[in-house]
């Protein structure tokens, strides 16, 4: 409607009225654009029986529409200098719980049990701050909330990474994590002209489908990480290669490729190529062998 937070138009009437300054340092970067909105909120499946986490809200262009679809709303937004704003122009959606916070701080599991009581389905929806996308989306996926979906607006070649094949270039260790944990899918790819001001790389929204149980059972989720992260660690050696340096020594190492084997895994291999199951088998053949 002509009211909403995220026209041009009305953004810019909020923003100088309050005197507010844009804070590269926080990734401020307001949306202005209702299409892109609309299909962020669609992407969650939202209705009057969920609820939302809303992680950065600015001036609320998409807490509104959250407000609108969802049956509570609750937004952490770290700059105090927004807290006024969000008081006044929210001021007509009664179902919004501001929380002023850093979201890497704050109590997840308390917020969940204090705002979402009683929702059996909530989902995280966001314009993340780009400069801490990642430690963000694992925090969410590693507390193992009671989360439905995510879907956020990152850096698309982040999206692009989450959401990688093996076998792919964009496939590595963020894919493998995030795939744990989730289903991701790109939903869509994002102009520069959606907001203000625009930011210097290229947007793409992401939906991750949380899973109810990780993709693959591990004897250890540590060592299986510790694992992948290794097998990664230079992409153009062989995993044989990158296993040795970090987990053998010039005594033991002719012990790796018979291991390797065992779990159905060719030494030559590179680890770009390896699916999450082989992964977790080879992350179970090394622990049961004392690696
Ligand atoms: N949701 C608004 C929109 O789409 O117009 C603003 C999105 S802007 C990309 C990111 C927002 O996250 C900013 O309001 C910023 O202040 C906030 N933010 C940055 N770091 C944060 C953190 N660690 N915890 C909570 N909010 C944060």
């Amino acid at each position: 409607s002509m009211d909403d937070i995220a026209t041009p138009r009305r953004t810019k009437e909020i923003i100088q009225r309050h005197g507010f300054s844009f804070k590269k340092s926080l990734g401020q970067n307001f949306l202005i654009d209702q299409n892109i909105l609309n299909k962020i909120v669609a992407a969650a499946g939202l209705d009057e029986t969920k609820g939302a986490l809303e992680i950065g809200p600015g001036i609320g262009a998409l807490t509104e529409k959250l407000a609108r679809t969802a049956d509570r709303v609750t937004a952490v937004e770290i700059d105090q200098r927004l807290l006024p704003i969000l008081q006044e122009v929210l001021e007509p959606y009664s179902k919004v719980h501001v929380r002023h916070g850093d979201v890497l701080k704050l109590d997840l599991q308390e917020i969940f049990r204090e705002d979402f009581a009683g929702l059996d389905k909530v989902s995280v929806v966001a314009n993340l701050p780009y400069y801490v996308t990642t430690p963000i989306l694992m925090r969410l996926l590693e507390e193992k909330l009671p989360l439905e979906n995510i879907v956020v607006m990152i850096q698309k070649e982040v999206a692009e990474r989450m959401a990688a094949s093996p076998g792919t270039k964009n496939y590595g260790s963020l894919s493998i994590a995030v795939q744990y944990y989730s289903m991701p899918e790109l939903v869509c790819v994002v102009p520069h002209t959606v907001f203000i001001p625009q930011p210097n790389v290229e947007s793409a929204v992401i939906r991750l489908q949380v899973r109810e149980t990780p993709a693959v059972q591990v004897q250890d989720e540590q060592h299986f990480f510790e694992v992948v992260q290794a097998s990664f660690a230079q992409r153009r050696k062989t995993i044989s290669n990158n296993l040795k340096s970090r987990f053998f020594t010039k005594e033991n190492k002719d012990q790796l490729d018979p291991l390797l084997q065992q779990a159905g895994i060719e030494p030559s291999r590179r680890g770009e190529t390896l699916s999450l199951e082989e992964f977790a088998r080879l992350s179970d053949v090394l622990l049961a062998a004392g690696i």
